[in-house]
């Protein structure tokens, strides 16, 4: 298994197009990230997305909206957040429209409710459920605050997988996680057959109830560094590409690309990145016209010290993969030496 190959040639495709051609100033976006409500059926320690007032956690994205996001930005995946995306009651049909788009859609869950609604959803390649899966089961249920989250999330990996869906995980490690027990979770991960799995260190939110178990860059690096080394050998496959993994490891020296993974949510295109929130633009040209984008990153902003997120630094590396193929390749045999 792994990412399918209809996946890695049109978004390979894609970024060699935006390469050559792109908005006039060379940036592109490669995932939108979508959230098209922030209500959550959880309420996890960590996270900086819940802590809205009722009035806007019951406002949602329409289909409509989702629709017009995408077609504004045009980038070929989307990863649709939140908030917990099964709590939309039309969640199944902007999945549909996505698909519909050939986009390829990351519906990122906590699995809660994947047993009630599985039936909503129809297996496509450009559809992926991806189960949120901070650590094993009792450091899981701790941080979302909930006892049974995580044996409800591995019975949904299973189902979704029998039913023939693209199954990946989204892990973001707090201190108190180490190489061994982030190992025993992606060992357990990969034997129940998941594609593929993404990594983050947590980003310290500045709402977040937890404002303590994050880790800074260097304690990042050096987790990473022993989780990957402790890997050699196991059957674990990452849902990113080999730069990045490198990044992580401290052997690349990557600055963010914000732009290349904007965010769309009921206020608007948020500035300027899915993790800090310095306003909105009422269209995805305005976002990327109006937004100091020199203003961010480790030695600008303060907010941006510890960050090493897929979410700003994975279109960096993707975007160098693409500039210096034979270093990526280096690189990827490099990393899957025996
Ligand atoms: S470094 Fe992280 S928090 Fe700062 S702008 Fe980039 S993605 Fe956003």
């Amino acid at each position: 298994m792994g990412i399918p190959l209809i996946q890695k040639v049109r978004v390979g495709a894609y970024v060699g197009k935006k390469r050559f051609g792109s908005n006039g100033n060379g940036r592109f976006s490669l995932a939108l990230m979508l959230e098209p409500l922030f209500r959550c059926n959880l309420a996890c320690i960590g996270c900086g997305k819940i802590s809205y007032p009722e009035e806007i956690l019951k406002k949602r994205m329409s289909p409509e909206e989702c629709m017009g996001a995408i077609e504004e930005c045009g980038a070929p995946v989307v990863c649709i957040a939140g908030g917990e995306p099964l709590l939309h009651p039309q969640i199944s049909e902007i999945t549909e429209g996505l698909v519909a788009r050939k986009k390829f859609v990351y519906l990122c869950t906590n699995a809660l409710l994947v047993q009630k609604r599985i039936h909503e959803f129809t297996p496509s390649p450009y559809l992926t459920f991806n189960v949120h899966l901070d650590a094993l089961k009792d450091h899981h249920d701790a941080r979302v605050g909930r006892k049974g989250v995580f044996e409800n999330a591995v019975k949904a990996i299973g189902l979704l997988v029998s039913q023939g869906f693209r199954v990946t995980t989204n892990t973001t490690l707090f201190k108190g996680e180490t190489a061994e027990s982030a190992g025993q979770l992606f060992d357990l991960l990969a034997s129940l057959q998941v594609e593929a799995m993404t990594i983050a260190s947590a980003f310290r939110y500045e709402n977040a109830p937890d404002q303590e178990h994050f880790f800074n860059r260097d304690e990042a690096i050096q987790l990473f560094r022993s989780i990957f080394l402790a890997g050699r050998g196991r059957n674990w496959r990452f849902n990113h590409s080999a730069l990045y993994l490198d990044f992580l490891e401290g052997n690349q020296n990557y600055a963010c690309t914000p732009w290349g993974n904007p965010t769309r949510n009921i206020f608007g295109w948020q500035k300027p990145c899915y993790l800090i929130d310095d306003g909105y633009e009422p269209t995805y040209r305005d976002l990327m016209k109006n937004t100091e984008w020199s203003k961010y990153g480790a030695g600008r902003d303060s907010r941006c010290t510890h960050c090493m997120l897929h979410s700003g630094f994975e279109p960096t590396a993707v975007i160098d993969s693409a500039r210096n193929p034979l270093k990526a390749l280096r690189v990827h045999l490099r990393r899957n030496r025996p």
